[in-house]
């Protein structure tokens, strides 16, 4: 057994740092730490007497690069961090290693988690592993991609729109974003804090619900996690040819426009077959302020980074550049300097939507839609539904360098952002190919109710063969 651990973590290593997941191959990887490594699994091999209080004990796993770990630099993706070593660990973090998982590789994300492609990266995009013409989505490309490499099976993410999802969906893997508050946040560094979260890409549903459950819980370092019973995973595979019976699913049809790219509608409405052959009931929804969802996130999000990134100024963290010599010089160019233009559009949106006089018009309006899109969940759940199936994403994976319109890369997260905007829990899954593309859906559930989620997700997951995109 402990032979097996070593081998299992020293081959993951030989992986994460394979020239080709490396800067000159796919850009998957941004740091490893073989030594480190290599001890934490010892570290497991020692401890592991029990293996029902270990149940991840020799798994590799890789971080996206807003996570901190003690052993390898936590960037974000961005120069204003080049080489910063967080003096703490994430929570998260922190929970998988004391359950056996040995954090093989730090992974490549957009700058501070802003974008859908990964092409953000001050340190280069990172390509699609089934199709390196092609961006893996974002923010967390770089983990999607890791599992989609087969360099690990569990990475972790973060979501503040949709960017565990929809890289998932893009590289054919499952990710996961769980009930806000049900994972620490503690270590995660902030975008937009009342929507960030922590979330899994993993092979498998059972990986993803794993790992997922065993981050889960009360953080008293995270002030937003919530007091809520953590579930265990049910693993044991559906006996009846009908496990979904008295499942209700919902098709909420503003998920479902004419645009929608026709390959994803065909494989989504294929889903939806496989649901009913399973025994569950569809139901189509209607969820009217789901159009209102980019907008308001457009406007929440920057507000929250703007103030959440005032801290990169050269005093408190980032390399210092004087500038001019007076204290303001100092700030303005430490920050025009390190942070790339996505960012430093994020900031100025944030700060015109908080600015005196546009307040109002902007910042508490879309709080006050944000809850209309919160009573849309409410109300489709309230009236039976279990859980919403949608697509991830409008397209499969696009060219690399293909959308460069700001705005057209924010309608990649057209459907899912609302799960954010709400809180409620959502993951992405593979359900099959279209052109060689893997095609993801959406399940939405109710706060806190992972389990049925990933009950449902489990059943299609058998129906249609594991890893559905291959
Ligand atoms: N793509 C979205 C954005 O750019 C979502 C990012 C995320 O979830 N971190 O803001």
């Amino acid at each position: 057994m402990a032979h097996d651990i070593l081998t299992a973590i020293t081959a993951a290593v030989d992986r994460a740092e394979d020239p080709r997941v490396g800067p000159d191959g796919l850009n998957i990887v941004l740091a490893t730490n073989r030594q480190a490594s290599i001890d934490a699994a010892n570290e497991v091999v020692r401890h592991e007497t029990d293996s029902a209080a270990m149940p991840l004990a020799g798994i590799p796993i890789a971080v996206k690069d807003n996570i901190a770990t003690l052993d390898t630099p936590t960037t974000c993706g961005s120069k204003i961090l080049r080489d910063y070593i967080s003096p703490y660990e994430a929570t998260m973090i922190t929970k998988l290693r004391a359950q056996g998982a040995v954090v093989v590789a730090k992974t490549n994300m957009d700058e501070f988690a802003m974008g859908s492609s990964t092409e953000h990266s001050s340190y280069g995009p990172t390509k699609n592993p089934l199709d390196p013409t092609r961006a893996p989505g974002g923010s967390s490309g770089g983990s999607a991609a890791a599992v989609a490499a087969g360099v690990v099976p569990i990475a972790l993410g973060s979501e503040t729109g949709g960017s565990v999802r929809q890289p998932a969906a893009f590289c054919g893997v499952v990710g996961v974003k769980p009930t806000y508050g049900r994972v620490s946040r503690f270590g995660l560094v902030a975008f937009g804090s009342s929507l960030d979260q922590i979330g899994v890409c993993a092979t498998t549903v059972r990986h993803a619900a794993v790992a997922t459950y065993a981050t889960a819980g009360r953080d008293p370092r995270d002030a937003t996690s919530a007091d809520a019973p953590v579930p265990t995973y049910d693993d044991r595979p559906a006996q009846s040819a009908t496990p979904l019976t008295g499942i209700t699913i919902g098709r909420p049809v503003e998920y479902f426009p004419e645009s929608l790219d026709a390959g994803v509608r065909a494989r989504c409405d294929a889903a939806l077959e496989t649901f009913r052959s399973l025994g569950a009931t569809i139901r189509d929804v209607s969820m009217p302020h789901t159009a209102l969802a980019i907008p308001v996130y457009y406007i929440i999000a920057p507000a929250e980074a703007s103030s959440n990134l005032a801290r990169f100024d050269g005093v408190r963290y980032g390399p210092r550049k004087r500038g001019s010599g007076d204290l303001h010089s100092l700030y303005e160019t430490t920050r025009s300097e390190g942070f790339g233009p996505e960012v430093q559009r994020r900031i100025l949106i944030g700060t015109y939507v908080l600015s005196h006089g546009y307040y109002d018009a902007y910042y508490k309006k879309a709080q006050s839609v944000r809850t209309l899109i919160a009573q849309d969940f409410d109300a489709a759940f309230t009236s039976g539904i279990d859980v919403l199936f949608t697509p991830t994403t409008p397209t499969p994976a696009f060219k690399l360098g293909a959308v460069t319109d700001p705005y057209e890369m924010y309608l990649s997260d057209i459907f899912t952002v609302t799960a954010n905007l709400a809180g409620v829990p959502a993951m992405s899954q593979p359900i099959g190919r279209v052109n060689g593309l893997p095609v993801g859906g959406q399940l939405i559930a109710k706060y806190f109710d992972e389990p049925t989620m990933f009950r449902v997700a489990a059943a299609l997951e058998q129906a249609l063969g594991e890893g559905a995109h291959r």
